[in-house]
């Protein structure tokens, strides 16, 4: 007799990689019901991706153990062909060219380390990946009634236990271990070759390109100066990207020739004629002159064709989403697929948080491939130019064809918002509205929030205004007061306040303070503030009364009014989403634009007020 077991979840997450884990911990910490799955016996043990952007280190929890355990990368150095052959440096530079970054520098750490973050913090709340189990089928309701119903469960995926060629495989009933899922919500992260991308009929738009890299990890042994840093170096014998790794270690990405590793017949990687003693190999003729002994082992191989590719659709009926590499896929070398598959996910988990607690319309789920689509297409047209430039020949006297120092070097700088994440912008819609971006010119709607040290005017404690704003689905509103201690002003605020909490009321179901948090923050003087009314006017606790003030010492902080383009007279809201954007910025005098602004997505629970 067959054994088959059904349960009913939330969310349903398959393939625990980046991508999946993201969304996992982030659901789970969020209170949600969530499944992960994945088909492999084990977790990632080394290799794969490694760079994480300064943008990831800001977010999600994820600081504290990366700066322990990885490497940090400061600087990049660029070497190109030398007059007396071989190559020579022609330039250094900062790795991390965006400005606002909070954390101006790389981190390097392999994708194992980075997932067993997630795991540990998901064991902590009672989740964990179950492993191995491989889905045979999904099915999404057709019925429109239970499409509309955010608390139905119209997605039936089946899985068996085990890891199996899917060709193979008996008919699910006749199987001894098998099970069926009833999920209100799947995400599909389920990598480059996605079974549910494939299986649900979404197509990837673009092609393989005709680059081939090999990847080579190891502890290196040699005389190259910049082999610390992040290196691009183009020789006449090929090109390589060096990136520096945790201990001792060194990633190598080498450029092989056109057919060197690719079977006539299939067209596919064949990796039995190309190891890593021959990725050395190629490797010393791009350094000559300089050496590279051969290590005791390498710890980690690979080859890859680079496929630049976008699906054609991130989602089905808005209750089936693909995220990570199931959606995009482009080449390695701008640390961009690791970085890339968690910010999806991190786009996504929230909206199916507030979705699924009935404080969202199920429509906000829409505005997740509108935002990460575009970014995967600008990503792709990015690795296009990147990695055009980075595999192309160098220019020489008798090269005038090739790719010059300039020409790459533009490209590397042009795109430092891109590469360090820090640069990424969500267009209007539902959620990002940028009416009133005049009332905080420097702090861009539909970017993240930049890096600020504000002083709590209780104990006088520098906060950096990030660590106030983590993801834990509720929008926060970062309300300049301007002078609270200013007797004419103190009514104003006191208006304010009172709107506020009026506006947000019909779309906080479960106490204002559960769906939004408040941060207040007065440009007066620290003698000057009370912060007890503050917190008691604006209903939020001491510690997120702040001032825009030096700490103690005069170094940290002061001039956040500035920086974010507030007019301390005017004062300005800040709508932050709870994936750390900039949602919308509302006028002092004009809060109903605020209403005007939730009203779009949320789900209004007692009657609006009338202002
Ligand atoms: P993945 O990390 O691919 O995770 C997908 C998960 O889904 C896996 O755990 C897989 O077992 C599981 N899965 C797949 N199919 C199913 C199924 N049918 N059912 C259940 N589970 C399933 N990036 C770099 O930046 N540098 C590199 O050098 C580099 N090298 C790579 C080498 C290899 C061999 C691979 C596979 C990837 C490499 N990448 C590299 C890419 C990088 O690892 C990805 O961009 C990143 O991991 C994407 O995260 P993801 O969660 O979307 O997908």
């Amino acid at each position: 007799t067959s054994l088959i077991k059904e349960s009913n979840v939330d969310v349903l997450i398959i393939g625990a990689g980046p991508a999946g884990l993201m969304a996992a911990h982030a659901l789970a910490k969020s209170g949600v019901n969530v499944r992960i799955v994945d088909q492999r016996p084990d977790k990632v043990a080394a290799g794969q991706a490694d760079g994480i952007q300064p943008r990831t280190i800001e977010s999600y929890d994820l600081a504290e153990r990366l700066l322990r355990e990885g490497n940090q990368v400061h600087m990049a150095a660029f070497y190109n062909p030398s007059a007396s052959g071989g190559i020579a440096l022609t330039d250094r530079v900062r790795d991390v060219a965006a400005p606002s970054a909070r954390f101006p520098f790389e981190v390097t750490l392999h994708q194992g380390a980075i997932e067993a973050i997630f795991l540990d913090s998901m064991e902590s709340l009672g989740v964990k990946v179950c492993r191995p189990l491989t889905p045979t089928s999904i099915q999404v309701s057709e019925n429109d009634d239970q499409l509309k119903d955010v608390n139905s469960h119209p997605v039936r995926v089946s899985f068996i236990l085990g890891r199996v060629v899917l060709r193979n495989l008996s008919p699910l009933d006749d199987h001894e271990e098998s099970e069926i899922v009833h999920a209100k919500f799947v995400i599909g992260a389920d990598g480059a070759h996605s079974w549910v991308r494939k299986t649900l009929s979404l197509t990837l738009d673009g092609e393989q390109t005709t680059y081939i890299w090999g990847v080579v990890d190891m502890t290196p042994d040699t005389d190259f100066p910049d082999i610390r840093n992040r290196c691009a170096i183009h020789s006449n014998n090929g090109s390589c990207m060096i990136i520096p790794r945790e201990d001792d270690k060194v990633r190598l990405y080498v450029q092989l020739g056109d057919r060197d590793a690719v079977d006539e017949e299939s067209g596919r990687v064949d990796k039995s004629k190309i190891g890593p003693h021959e990725l050395l190999d190629a490797t010393r003729k791009i350094f000559y002159p300089y050496t590279f002994k051969t290590p005791e082992s390498f710890d980690w191989w690979t080859i890859y064709i680079i496929g630049q590719r976008v699906a054609s659709k991130f989602s089905v009926k808005d209750r089936v989403f693909i995220a990570g590499d199931a959606c995009h896929t482009h080449s390695p070398k701008a640390g961009q697929g690791m970085n890339a598959s968690m910010n999806d996910t991190h786009n996504l988990a929230w909206k199916l948080t507030q979705v699924l607690r009935g404080w969202a319309d199920i429509s906000l789920l829409q505005t997740y491939e509108l935002e990460r689509r575009k970014y995967a297409q600008d990503l792709i047209s990015f690795d296009r130019q990147f990695a055009k430039l980075f595999s192309g020949k160098p220019r020489t006297e008798e090269y005038m064809d090739g790719v010059s120092h300039e020409d790459f070097f533009k490209i590397f700088q042009t795109f430092s918002g891109f590469t360090s994440g820090i640069g990424i912008h969500y267009a209007p819609s539902l959620i990002t509205d940028s009416s009133y971006q005049a009332h905080a010119k420097k702090l861009i709607i539909g970017q993240r929030v930049l890096p600020q040290i504000f002083v709590r005017a209780a104990d006088s404690r520098p906060v950096e205004i990030q660590d106030l704003l983590p993801a834990d689905s509720r929008f926060k509103l970062i309300v300049f007061v301007g002078n609270s201690s200013d007797a004419t002003r103190r009514d104003r605020i006191r208006r304010l306040a009172e709107d506020i909490r009026d506006v947000l009321r019909p779309y906080s179901p479960d106490g204002i303070s559960a769906v939004f948090e408040i941060i207040p923050i007065s440009c007066a003087k620290k003698a000057d503030v009370r912060y007890n009314d503050l917190s008691k006017l604006f209903g939020c606790h001491w510690s997120k009364v702040l001032i825009d003030d030096t700490d103690v010492s005069g170094k940290q902080g002061g001039d956040g009014y500035s920086n974010y383009g507030v007019e301390p007279l005017v004062g300005a809201i800040i709508v932050v989403r709870p994936d750390g954007y900039v949602g919308m910025v509302a006028p002092f005098e004009n809060v109903k634009e605020l209403g005007a602004y939730f009203v779009g997505f949320m789900k209004v629970s007692t009657p609006l007020p009338n202002m």
